[in-house]
C-alpha cells in the first residue's frame, strides 16, 4: 500500500536526525568559534537551534542538546529568549515515544508570524496566508481570462489580492512569497518568460509590490517552490538531496542539494525540460530540436492517444488514462511510454546529480501508486545498475498546498536566516 512507501513527519525526522552532521554545532565555549564576539556566537547558535527544527520537526531540548553533542544548559540558554521573543513554543509530545514522562518537544509558534503566499500562473493567481508553522489561511485565487494575460491586468490582480489578504492577517506578516509559473530572475525579482503571457517578460513584480506594500518580497520558479515546500513540510524534511520533477503542461524540475535548492545565476538551471533526448525528434517551443518537454508532457500524452485512436484523447489526463489503462491494451501501452519517456530526464538527472528521492508534480502526479512503479521500473531498465538500488520515485500529494508553503518558505528562510 502507499501508506507504506510514505513515512509519517515523526519518522521523516527521525531519518533527518540520523543525517545530520553534529559536528556543525558547538557551544560558545569551543575554540571553534573563539574569532567570533560572543553576540555573534549567540546569533550564530540561535540560528542552528532555528535550522534544526525546521530540518527535523518539534523537537525536545535534550534531544537537541544530544544530537548536537551540546550541554542542555546551553541549549536551555540559547532556545529561552527565543520562548520569550514568541517564536518557539512547548507543544504536546508524541504519544508513542518511550516510557516515561516524555520532554515537551520546542515548536514555532503558529501566532508567532506569517507570510502572504502567492501563486502566479498564467491562467491563475493564487494568495493565502501562511503561518510560520505552515497552516493555510484567507485563501482565494482570480482566474486569469486570455482577455486579462497582460502586465496591466496581472498586476492590477496581484494588488488588490495581496491587499485584501493581508487585511486578514493576525500576526507580523514577514514579506510576501512568491511562486511563478514561468522563467524568473529571483536576485532581480523580475520575471524573464511566461508560458501563455508573453507580455509578463520584463515585469519587475519585486519592485511593484516592495513599493506598493514595502515588506520585502521573493520570487522564485514555481518548481522551486514546490522543492522548498517539500523540504519545509513534505517527504524532503530531513533530506539532504532530492528532486522534484512538475510534468504538467510544461515540465519543470528543482534539485535540492547540499543543504539548499539549487539556483544558477539569475535564478538559471532546472530547465531540464530542455536538455535534448532525440537528437533527431520534434521541434520544441524553445527552437530547438527533440527536447524532454516534446516527449514527456500533457500536450505529448493527448497527441499520442489521438494517433493511437483512443476515444476522447482531447481530454485525458494522467488520472483518466490509469484508469482505461486497466481494461485497454493501447491505453496500458500508451501508459507505460508516457512513464518510460519521463523516466528519461529522471534517469539522466539520476546519473548526473544522484539524488535517490524524486517527486512527481503536475498531472503526472494523478498516476499514484501506478505512476509511482511504472517510473521506477523504467528508471532501473534505463540506468541499470548505475541507478543503484534505492531510488524512490514519489507522487506529491497536495500540491496546492505544497506550493503555497513553498512561496512561504522563500520568505521564512530569508527572515529567520535558514537554508531549505
Ligand atoms: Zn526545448
Amino acid at each position: 500500500m502507499r501508506e507504506n512507501k510514505l513515512l509519517d513527519g515523526m519518522a521523516l525526522a527521525d531519518l533527518g536526525r540520523d543525517r545530520l552532521s553534529t559536528s556543525a554545532f558547538k557551544n560558545g565555549q569551543t575554540d571553534s568559534f573563539s574569532i567570533f564576539s560572543s553576540n555573534q556566537i549567540g546569533k550564530s547558535n540561535r540560528r542552528r537551534v532555528i535550522q534544526m527544527l525546521f530540518d527535523l520537526g518539534p523537537t525536545s531540548r535534550a534531544e537537541l542538546a544530544r544530537l548536537t553533542d551540546t550541554k542542555r544548559t546551553t541549549i536551555s540558554g540559547i532556545v529561552q529568549p527565543l520562548i520569550e521573543s514568541g517564536l518557539l513554543i512547548e507543544v504536546e509530545p508524541s504519544k508513542d515515544r518511550g516510557v516515561g514522562k516524555p520532554a515537551r518537544p520546542l515548536w514555532f509558534s503558529s501566532t508567532a508570524a506569517c507570510v502572504c503566499s502567492v501563486v502566479l500562473m498564467p491562467e491563475k493567481i493564487e494568495f493565502a496566508l501562511i503561518t510560520i508553522t505552515g497552516e493555510v489561511s484567507a485563501y482565494h485565487f482570480e482566474e486569469v481570462t486570455p482577455e486579462r494575460r497582460n502586465k496591466d491586468e496581472i498586476s492590477k490582480i496581484l494588488l488588490n489580492g495581496i491587499q485584501n489578504t493581508l487585511l486578514n492577517a493576525n500576526s507580523r506578516v514577514l514579506g510576501i512569497g512568491v511562486a511563478v509559473g514561468g522563467m524568473v530572475d529571483p536576485d532581480e525579482g523580475v520575471i524573464i518568460a511566461m508560458n501563455l503571457a508573453p507580455s509578463m517578460a520584463g515585469f519587475e513584480i519585486k519592485r511593484e509590490l516592495n513599493d506598493k506594500f514595502g515588506i520585502e518580497v521573493v520570487i522564485d520558479h514555481h518548481p522551486r517552490a514546490i522543492l522548498v515546500g517539500e523540504r519545509w513540510f513534505g517527504v524532503g524534511r530531513g533530506l539532504n538531496k532530492f528532486a522534484v520533477i512538475y510534468a504538467g503542461n510544461v515540465l519543470g524540475c528543482a534539485m535540492y542539494q547540499d543543504g539548499a535548492p539549487f539556483r544558477g545565476p539569475q535564478g538559471s538551471g532546472g530547465e531540464l525540460g530542455h536538455t535534448i533526448v532525440d537528437v533527431d525528434g520534434e521541434e520544441c517551443t524553445c527552437g530547438r530540436r527533440g527536447c524532454w518537454e516534446t516527449i514527456a508532457t500533457l500536450s505529448w500524452l493527448r497527441s499520442r492517444a489521438c494517433t493511437l485512436g483512443l476515444p476522447d484523447w482531447e481530454n485525458l489526463d494522467t488520472e483518466k488514462l490509469v484508469a482505461a489503462s486497466e481494461h485497454d491494451d493501447k491505453a496500458h501501452e500508451l501508459l507505460r511510454e508516457y512513464a518510460h519517456n519521463l523516466a528519461i530526464g529522471i534517469s539522466n538527472l539520476q546519473t548526473l546529480m544522484m539524488p535517490d528521492t524524486f517527486i512527481i508534480y503536475g498531472d503526472a502526479r494523478r498516476g499514484r501508486l501506478k505512476m509511482e512503479n511504472l517510473l521506477k521500473e523504467s528508471v532501473y531498465a534505463i540506468s541499470g545498475s548505475q541507478a543503484g538500488s534505492d531510488v524512490t520515485v514519489l507522487t506529491g500529494r497536495d500540491e496546492q498546498q505544497i506550493t503555497m508553503r513553498g512561496a512561504a518558505a522563500l520568505i521564512v528562510s530569508r527572515q529567520l536566516e535558514v537554508n531549505y
